[in-house]
């Protein structure tokens, strides 16, 4: 078959019956699926693996980095249950990839990418793709952004071996963050953070996930 994107669209919903039991969700939003039709993933995948592009697979984007599976693009959003008018932030910019996909569904996306080399060629590639609504800042994204805070959601899509309390204090209440949590280089849970309205946090883990780790500096790792 040839490979397309209706054919990354046709794995992403066959994989979400496989998974409803754990996610809760037999399908994900039309709307989240809508955005994953309108953005080209070969337009972020490296030039050596555009034949893969539409692959339900993670890939290396350099680095040791990559760009996360279709299916984790879909759910991560769909979880989060952004709205038109939302501001959302994301942790891990890679390729950029999840960030055009938020871009779609949400009012303004800032996210935070650790490595120079990456947030510089993510930068450029939302601008030549004329994503206007995305904001890319270079640096560690432990701590936030709290100059744009608080946000309507946060995705983190890199595994941290604790919940950061600096992006829980970025959240809105009645938001709601995405997170890897558990231990680097192996599985980790995915952990869904809701913001009640009276400021109290409820998590529930989802399902197992594998991501490359957050960095954290010696001094994030302590607080
Ligand atoms: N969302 C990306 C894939 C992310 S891979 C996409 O759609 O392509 C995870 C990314 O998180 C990597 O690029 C890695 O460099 C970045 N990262 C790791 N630790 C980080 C930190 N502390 N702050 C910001 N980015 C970090």
């Amino acid at each position: 078959m040839h490979k397309n994107q209706e054919y990354m669209l046709n794995t992403i919903r066959q994989e979400a019956k496989f998974t409803a039991s754990y996610t809760g969700r037999e399908a994900f939003d039309e709307r989240v699926m809508q955005a994953m039709q309108r953005v080209n993933r070969k337009a972020f995948v490296s030039a050596d693996n555009k034949d893969l592009a539409f692959e339900n697979s993670p890939l290396p984007i350099g680095h040791g980095q990559t760009i996360s599976q279709p299916y984790m693009v879909a759910l991560m959003t769909d979880l989060v249950d952004v709205k038109p008018e939302s501001v959302v932030m994301e942790i891990g910019t890679g390729s950029g990839y999840q960030a055009a996909v938020l871009s779609q569904l949400v009012r303004q996306v800032y996210t935070v990418e650790k490595i120079p080399e990456l947030a510089e060629s993510a930068r450029q590639r939302l601008k030549i793709l004329g994503y206007e609504n995305i904001e890319v800042r270079c640096g560690s994204g432990y701590h936030g952004w709290k100059e744009k805070a608080p946000f309507d959601a946060i995705i983190v899509t890199a595994a941290a071996t604790h919940i950061p309390q600096s992006l829980v204090d970025q959240l809105k209440p009645g938001a709601r963050m995405v997170i890897p949590i558990g231990l680097p280089q192996m599985y980790q849970e995915l952990m869904l953070v809701a913001k009640g309205k009276g400021g109290t946090t409820h998590t529930d883990a989802v399902m197992s996930v594998s991501f490359v780790p957050l960095v954290m500096g010696d001094n994030e790792e302590k607080q």
